[in-house]
């Protein structure tokens, strides 16, 4: 049902070469009405163990019920949301909501279900100097473990010199663990990952598409794999996990497991789903769980 429900609900959703469906100027405003009117949801998409297709870790991803326009696609606001700043009232929605949920949930189904939760954080939260007491006032407020939180961080975000990188060593001392979201695609370098007390580094989706392509032998195709080998081998020399992004085949998952993958992401393993749906997920896996010890 969620495979089914995925793409219809994306109508809105479509590349740089249509209309934007909001004209810029108007968007302001409409985002703050749409805050107050509480029209931003959450859904969620499994982070999967590929070797068992078992859930470990869920991404939050936020989505906007427009009350005429139907449901948004955060490509659509984001950008917008930055360059207003009410990308940082909406991110602490983003943030209390992600950590109300994932205390739920581990609440009913303990660690050994669900081991972690991800939202995404934009560079512009990143600079406010209330951001590392927002989160930690949210924890506490939801009664969520630091360590059950990985903030997604886009690279450019990391890039933005010595007071970002100071933030992300505040929570990465609370105990915060920190991905380095569609690797690959910005100015990612080693001295960069050394720099910056990640943990996770998400391999972006460009490098996973085509992958399975390489018997082939376009020149693409091995370039992709040649990235998506070079960024393991760099994570693992530095002690980093790995999550693929963007899974769409069997065949992507078998190459990628193949490079030495273990986690992934993808509308192939779980598409993007409301929690209620993510609940039933986490209570399939719990009988499947249950079975197999007895
Ligand atoms: P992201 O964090 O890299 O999230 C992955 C995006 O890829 C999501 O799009 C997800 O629905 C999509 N995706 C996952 N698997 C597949 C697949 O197999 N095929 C394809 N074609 N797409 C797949 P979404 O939800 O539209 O989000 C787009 C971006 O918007 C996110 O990229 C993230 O950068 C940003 N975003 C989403 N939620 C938030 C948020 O709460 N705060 C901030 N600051 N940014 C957000
Ligand atoms: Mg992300
Ligand atoms: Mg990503
Ligand atoms: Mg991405």
């Amino acid at each position: 049902a969620a495979k089914q429900r995925g793409k219809a609900n994306y109508v809105r959703y479509h590349g740089g070469m249509e209309q934007p469906i909001f004209a810029h100027a108007q968007l302001g405003g409409e985002l703050r009405r749409a805050l107050d009117a509480e029209e931003f949801r959450l859904v969620y998409q499994p982070i999967i163990e590929l070797a068992t297709g078992r859930v470990i870790g869920v991404e939050s991803l936020v989505r906007w019920q427009h009350p005429t326009r139907g449901l948004v696609s955060p490509a659509e606001f984001i950008p917008a949301a930055e360059g207003t700043g009410l990308i940082v009232p909406l991110g602490r929605f983003v943030l209390r909501e992600a950590c109300r949920q994932a205390a739920a949930w581990l609440a009913e189904f303990g660690p050994d279900v669900l081991q972690k939760i991800a939202p995404n954080v934009s560079v512009r939260q990143l600079h406010d100097p209330d951001f590392v007491d927002d989160v930690r006032r949210i924890l506490a407020e939801a009664g969520l473990p630091s360590d059950r939180i990985v903030l997604e961080l886009t690279e450019s975000a990391v890039l933005r010199g010595p007071q970002v990188l100071q933030t992300l060593h505040r929570l990465h001392d609370m105990g915060i663990r920190l991905a380095l979201d569609d690797f690959g695609t910005g100015e990612s370098s080693l001295s960069l990952l050394r720099a910056f007390p990640a943990s996770i580094v998400k391999l972006d989706k460009s490098f996973v598409d085509g992958i399975e392509l390489d018997e082939e032998g376009t020149p693409e195709a091995n370039a992709r794999q040649a990235v998506a080998r070079a960024v393991i081998q760099m994570a693992g020399a530095l002690g980093l996990d790995t999550v693929a992004e963007g899974i769409e085949n069997q065949v992507q998952a078998d190459r990628l497991i193949g490079l030495g993958y273990t986690l992934g992401q993808g509308y192939h393993l779980a598409r993007p789903m409301p929690a209620e749906d993510f609940t039933r997920l986490l209570a399939a896996q719990r009988e499947r769980a249950t079975a197999v010890a007895i």
